[in-house]
């Protein structure tokens, strides 16, 4: 509790406050993105996943505790039924002053004004290649026109902001990050690019040939834009900068190469509701036990977070040598 505005927070032992959630949907997905998933993924069974109403009280738990800001995510959190009545009820929420989403964007075009109107402030879609053989060869089985014209429809409707996500792999994609850049800038929005992290075992690569830095990354950026140091940070191992005479930002997501887990202020539900203390490690708290043995008490929900809160590791140590987290990126909840 912070005593001194009256507003409860969650502090961690090495005094981190966690005020971000991200909150996993389902871990199905309309993709196998390859550095994601296996290529025959089993999914959990559906009377395992949360129900709607449970992930609602999960968000009232930790919107109660401090939470400021929730990020929808999955798998893909728009192939989730009923997904705008969980918006609506979550963006409602006294205290929560951001509702965000990451998807694929393949359902925007319908998706994208509703989830605007229930109350979505940003949406981050994901995009790795803007050629289409490429980007069938990453997902497996994704359309890239059909993400285009997701993209489109959320320019449309207007969100806050709207950040394209690419994760870039050595030799894969790798060429394309002036190509992301310009189109992100192009259209007024932002781009992070991110450093595959070894979660799950995969078979279409060796994660250890795929990796490049964010630093690498910056350089290629640096010959075309100019670039200006942000303060901006959202907690967690991102750093962003500005692209001159633009109005886009462009973010480093840099799990590997550079660790910022000192200022971590974010825990992730799965949609099984285990409660995962760091993407990085197993600690974690099975919340859906609680939430079914107790349905509607939120009190002893919050004390069990609150209790959860003092086993978050000081931080993850990834090797892109081996897979130490067995759990895919669409169970994690990215
Ligand atoms: N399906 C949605 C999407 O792709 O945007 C949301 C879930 S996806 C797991 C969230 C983000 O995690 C995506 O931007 C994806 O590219 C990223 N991601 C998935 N696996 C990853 C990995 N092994 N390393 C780094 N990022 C990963
Ligand atoms: Fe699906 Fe997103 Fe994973 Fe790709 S990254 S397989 S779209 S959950």
């Amino acid at each position: 509790m912070n005593t001194l505005l009256n507003k409860p927070s969650l502090i961690d032992p090495f005094g981190r406050t966690v005020d971000y959630l991200r909150l996993s949907v389902t871990d199905r997905c309309n993709f196998r993105c390859t550095y994601c998933m296996a290529e025959d993924m089993t999914f959990l069974p559906r009377q395992q996943i949360l129900s709607l109403e449970e992930l609602r009280d999960s968000a009232v738990a930790f919107v109660e505790l401090g939470v400021q800001k929730i990020r929808l995510t999955g798998g893909e959190p728009l192939i989730r039924r009923d997904i705008l009545k969980l918006v609506s009820s979550v963006a409602a929420l006294s205290g929560l002053e951001e509702l965000t989403m990451t998807t694929n964007g393949v359902y925007l075009p319908k998706m994208a004004q509703p989830l605007k109107d229930a109350g979505m402030s940003r949406v981050n879609i994901s995009i790795d290649s803007l050629k289409p053989d490429r980007f069938k060869e990453l997902t497996r089985v994704g359309e890239l026109d059909q993400v285009m014209a997701g993209i489109d429809a959320a320019g449309a409707a207007q969100f806050k902001k709207i950040k394209l996500n690419a994760v870039i792999l050595a030799g894969f994609n790798d060429d394309e990050v002036l190509d992301l850049a310009r189109f992100a800038v192009d259209r007024g929005m932002d781009i992070s690019f991110i450093e595959e992290m070894p979660l799950g075992e995969i078979s279409s690569h060796k994660r250890v040939n795929t990796q490049i830095t964010s630093s690498q990354i910056r350089q290629q950026l640096d010959s075309e834009f100019t670039l200006v140091d942000s303060a901006e940070t959202t907690g967690g191992p991102s750093r962003y900068v500005s692209v001159a005479n633009s109005q886009s930002k462009i973010g480093f997501i840099s799990p590997m190469s550079n660790n910022f887990c000192e200022s971590c202020n974010r825990v992730r539900m799965t949609a099984e509701g285990r409660l995962l203390l760091c993407l990085g490690n197993e600690h974690s708290l099975d919340l859906r036990e609680i939430l079914r043995a107790h349905p509607g008490d939120t009190a002893l929900l919050k004390s069990k977070i609150v209790a959860a809160i003092a086993n978050k590791p000081e931080r993850h140590y990834f090797d892109p040598e081996q897979v130490d987290i067995v759990r895919f990126m669409n169970m994690t909840g990215g």
